[in-house]
Order: C-alpha cells, then structure tokens, then sequence
C-alpha cells in the first residue's frame, strides 16, 4: 500500500509537470485527487484494510494528499506566471514601429476666403447678417428695384419655385431683410450661397457672393471709394492699383464696377486679364432711392453704399486658381493645399 501511494505521488508529480495550461492541470488534479480520483480511491478502500494497518496507511494517504494539493497549486501559480508572460511577449509594442498619422482637416478654399473677407470688414465695423436661399420674389428682386420686365429675372438666370419664390439669385435680399428690421445707421455684410441658372468654365449654379452695405447720415461716394480701397489692401496687398468704372446696377445709383491691377501680370497684359492688366473683381454703387423707398428710409435723410463680390472669383485670384470647377469638385488634393 505505501509503495502504491509512492507510485501515486510520482505519477501525479510528473503529470503536473509535463502539463502545459491551467485546463490540463485541472483535469490532471480531478485524476488523484477528485472525487473519482486515484488517492480518493485508496482512502475510500481502507474498510478494507486490518485495525493496524489502518491508522499508519491513513496517515500517509493524508501526508500524500497535502503534498499533492500543494504541488497542484503550486504548478497552477506557475501556468498563470508562464501565460501572463506569454501573453506580453506576444502583445508587446513596438515603440520603433512608425506611428499613426492622423489626418488633418483643412479648411475649404471657399470657406477660408469668407472667413479672411469677413474679418477685413469686421476690422471696419460691419457686423454679419445671414438670410434664407431660398427667398420671395419680393426681397430678391421687386425691393431691389427689379421690376418683373428686368433682364436680371430672365428664366435663364433665375430659379423659380413658384412664381413668388425664387432660390436667390444674389446676397442683396439680405440688405433689403436687414434695412426693414434695423433703422439707421446700419454697417453689414452677408456672405452666403446663391443660384444662378448657368453652367460652364466660369460659372456654377451654385457659388457663392458676399454682399456689403453702410448707411448712415451724409455717406458719400468719397466713403465707398475709401471702404472698397482699404478691403483691397488688406485683401490683395497694400498698394494694389484700383480702378472705378462706371456701371448700372437696378439698386444703385451711380454704379461702379471696381477692377484691381491684374495679380498675375501686375498690369503688362495677360492671358488671364486678357491683355487689359486689369480684372474685375466687385460691384458698388451708392444705393439706389427705390431701395430706400421700398423699406422704409428716407432718401433725403439717408444715403449709403453696397457693394457685392464673388467669393469663388477672389479666392481664384488670391489664391491663383484657373478652374472654377475645382472648388466643387472636393479634390482632396486640391483641397489639401489651402
Ligand atoms: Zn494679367
């Protein structure tokens, strides 16, 4: 009997030893030492042994038992020890590895130029204003002085919803929604998206505009020259040539279109200025009395400017771009380099 429990003690031994998971261990453990197991076995059959024989057999089955249970835990600490390493090893970083670069988000060309035009008029105290895109006839056209029989309200530039409602075809409407809310004297400018029936190498239904206007007591021409030269300035670079030239706008009157010296040739003539060395870059003029009228100024009190500007046009010029097309096309390239 001592030498079967010496034999069992060894076979246990060696099979936690040779075991290589928890999982094997365990069952190897419920082989001696379970209910059903090797050394239970012989401590259940000792009924069968004689009076004497059984005290000294029972105390070494229990000596054999005790040294297991150790042995068992033991080699289970050292399994858990084994796999935690295992499991470092294998999910060890690499700090030579090169890292992970996070893509930056830059900022659309369009929505950069707003936010420079924007800032150069905030400079002169103008404040911002938005309105609707799509908007009533009444603000885009008829309180601009746009009769129904303008050439502006041709099908081909217009579109309509209804025939009160129209996708606006400029930022002017929201001169027209802040004059009838704020009385004078008022300081604004309106950037926003419009819509124009037209599709080509220059032109995108959609693009968009930024608008501007001052009115006040006694505001002249002289005011408007000095606003639109400072915003080019500071827009194009200081000392960039200006010219005013006469023009006709429905809702201005005198009207002047402004050119700057041509950013690519500096003047000599150009492909892009077509060889004239100037390019057109906004509209203005002193805003038109049937303007006044139609929300509620009055002329002979007031006088004011506005003026109004392509973004797609500035930022094309600022930041020389040659194809419209790019700004709407989402090019991640192109878009990159802003
Ligand atoms: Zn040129």
């Amino acid at each position: 009997m001592k030498q079967k429990l010496a034999g069992i003690e060894q076979a246990a031994a060696a099979a936690a030893k040779n075991v290589s998971s928890e999982a094997d261990l365990q069952q190897e453990r419920s082989r001696f030492l379970g209910r059903k197991g090797e050394l239970t076995a012989i401590m259940k059959g000792m009924g069968q042994l004689t009076a004497e024989e059984r005290p000294v057999v029972g105390a070494l089955a229990n000596e054999v038992k005790v040294r297991l249970e150790a042995l068992f835990s033991d080699r289970q600490e050292e399994l858990r020890l084994e796999g935690l390493e295992r499991q470092l090893l294998t999910e060890q970083l690499d700090v030579t590895l090169p890292g992970r670069r996070f893509r930056k988000g830059y900022k659309h060309p369009i929505v950069k130029i707003t936010e420079e035009v924007t800032e150069i008029f905030s400079a002169l105290g103008f404040g911002v204003a938005e309105g609707p895109e799509v908007e009533k006839d009444f603000y885009n056209f008829e309180a601009l002085n746009i009769p129904k029989d303008h050439p502006a309200r041709d099908m081909q530039d217009t579109f309509y919803i209804s025939d009160e409602i129209v996708l606006r075809t400029h930022t002017s409407p929201v001169q027209i929604r802040t004059m009838l809310e704020q009385a004078p004297p008022v300081r604004v400018i309106a950037p926003g998206t419009v819509y124009r029936r037209d599709s080509d190498l220059t032109h995108s239904p959609m693009f968009h505009q930024i608008e501007g206007f001052l009115v006040d007591h006694k505001v002249t021409f002289g005011d408007l020259k000095g606003i639109l030269t400072t915003f080019i300035d500071e827009c194009f670079g200081k000392g960039t040539e200006v010219r005013f030239r006469p023009s006709f706008f429905p809702f201005t009157e005198p009207s002047a279109e402004v050119d700057i010296a041509c950013v690519i040739c500096g003047g000599s003539g150009c492909r892009v200025c077509k060889q004239s060395g100037w390019l057109e870059i906004l509209g203005s003029g002193m805003i038109d009395p049937e303007v006044f009228k139609a929300v509620g100024y009055d002329p002979d009190v007031y006088s004011g400017f506005a003026f109004g500007m392509g973004l797609e046009r500035i930022a094309m010029l600022k930041y020389g771009v040659n194809d419209l097309r790019l700004f709407f096309e989402n090019d991640l390239r192109f878009l990159r380099q802003f």
